[in-house]
């Protein structure tokens, strides 16, 4: 369809859909919050019709005239402006907006998009999720016309009445925040518009881990903010198996090859050696330190188990029976078939028993080292910094956006706090210090952007080895080579 004609058309329905959008808000001055909406409550899921079959929607990519496709970014831009303090949803309109999958938003329409509160309860329920889905997301939530279907195909739930709309654990409130380029942007206290894969995984979660997130953490380490240097003398060899779940015995996405190649990876970034791709924003080389600790592969096992492929990261008990004597091992375990939208998740070992067979790290193939290259997928976490990301959770390091601004933050002195996780490569102050830590690997940024550890945050990767997993740390204790003294 020529552009002009999308144009002309969404700009006829925009006047009946937008009168509908503002009579709701004008019906209802003295809106009150359901009980529903007095705790943010992310398993809170509008009740939408999925319909099989969804609308093939325009996006950047397609736009050819530049100057139409400035107009369209514009579009998004300018609603970022109306969410005004909802810093985490703003940054992720800029990321869709700076990618060629961004759905276009035709002129005139009602987004919706999730308050900060919503969204940060999002986080602790979908463990780093694969940021392509946000385009996703924005094409969930954006009604042409203030009308009931979204651009790819959503219906709009039921209404409870004025200002609110049905979801899944009751009634959610939908407030406008205001109007720009057109775009009628309301805030919502439940999830309208998840992507499918996010919405599955947060309705079939199991219990423990919602119960780890109504608590925000566990804070049961034994590891603060003062910690001993590590011994020069010594570094830690840690004996690490991979479990390839596969969904057939034909599948074989990751290889023996493959997991080799990771494994090399992530000894360069653990040992220091992360390439630098300097950004002009980069004062000085960032922090990478070498964290003198190694992973010694010991076994590598190619599984078809189509439950454990898909499902892994919902159902982290399919995965118990190939984490067996949990306590003597690093398990790293890649599920080939990910249904969840979800990179990577791990458990911190302060939170576990040492033979839990819970202690281990998941990863979506998605964001193996290599497979993007070779199956033709999104190339932002090509390199395999995830499974370096993920083994720095099962070392005990939080996120450097952990807790926001303010706060006790990643309990780690030299990591700058963050207000978000990162999704692009950019400078950015926000929580008005330094510059954010987007080339830590504990960020979310994309994988050339993420150069190393920090000196804090290898204390603590020792600190929590030794006291939460003793077994493992007394197994990987070596003399480093060249050292004469203990
Ligand atoms: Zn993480």
């Amino acid at each position: 369809m020529a552009p002009t004609a999308v144009t002309g058309l969404a700009l006829l329905l925009a006047r009946a859909g937008l009168t509908d959008a503002l009579s709701m808000r004008e019906s209802d001055p003295t809106f009150q919050m359901s009980e529903a909406d007095t705790s943010a409550e992310p398993t809170n899921q509008a009740e939408h019709g999925r319909p099989e079959k969804r609308i093939a929607y325009q996006t950047h990519r397609d736009v050819e005239d530049a100057d139409e496709l400035e107009a369209h970014k514009q579009i998004y831009h300018r609603a970022g402006e109306v969410l005004g303090g909802s810093q985490n949803i703003r940054h992720i309109l800029q990321f869709v907006m700076s990618h060629p999958h961004a759905p276009v938003l035709p002129h005139g329409g009602c987004l919706y998009l999730p308050s900060d509160r919503v969204w940060a309860a999002f986080y602790r329920h979908v463990e780093h999720p694969v940021p392509t889905l946000f385009g996703d997301m924005i094409a969930n939530s954006y009604y042409p016309g203030c009308n009931q279907t979204s651009v790819s195909g959503l219906r709009l739930p039921p209404s409870c009445g004025p200002g609110s709309l049905e979801g899944s654990r009751g009634c959610f409130r939908v407030a406008s925040l205001g109007s720009a380029a057109g775009v009628e942007v309301y805030e919502t206290s439940g999830h309208l518009g998840l992507p499918d894969q996010w919405s599955y995984h947060i309705a079939h979660t199991q219990p423990r881990h919602l119960r780890r997130a109504k608590e925000g953490g566990s804070r049961g380490s034994k590891c603060g903010r003062e910690l001993p240097e590590v011994p020069k003398a010594h570094r830690l060899e840690i004996p690490t198996r991979y479990v390839v779940c596969q969904k057939s015995d034909a599948d074989r996405t990751i290889t023996e090859e493959h997991v080799r190649e990771q494994n090399r990876w992530a000894n360069e970034a653990f040992s220091g050696k992360s390439p630098w791709k300097e950004m002009s924003f980069d004062a000085a080389h960032p922090p990478s330190v070498d964290m003198q600790i190694s992973f010694k592969l010991v076994n590598i096992s190619i599984v078809t188990d189509i439950a454990c492929a898909r499902q892994g990261f919902t159902n982290t008990r399919l995965m118990h029976k190939y984490n067996e004597h949990a306590e003597n091992f690093f398990t790293v375990v890649i599920i080939t078939n990910d249904q969840s939208g979800v990179l990577g998740q791990t458990e911190f070992p302060h939170d576990l028993a040492e033979e839990d067979p819970e202690n281990m790290v998941v990863v979506s193939s998605v964001g193996f080292r290599g497979d993007a290259s070779r199956y033709n997928g999104d190339m932002m976490y090509d390199e395999g910094d995830t499974v370096v990301h993920e083994a720095g959770h099962g070392f005990g390091l939080y996120h450097t956006f952990e807790g926001s601004c303010g706060g006790r933050g990643d309990y780690v002195d030299d990591t700058q706090e963050e207000a978000m996780p990162h999704y692009d490569c950019v400078s950015d102050r926000s929580c008005g210090g330094d510059t954010d830590p987007v080339h830590n690997f504990m960020d979310y940024s994309p994988d050339t952007c993420m150069v190393g550890f920090t000196e804090g945050q290898k204390r603590r990767a020792w600190c929590e080895l030794e006291n939460h997993r003793s077994g493992l740390y007394q197994q990987s204790l070596k003399k480093a080579a060249g050292s004469s003294s203990y």
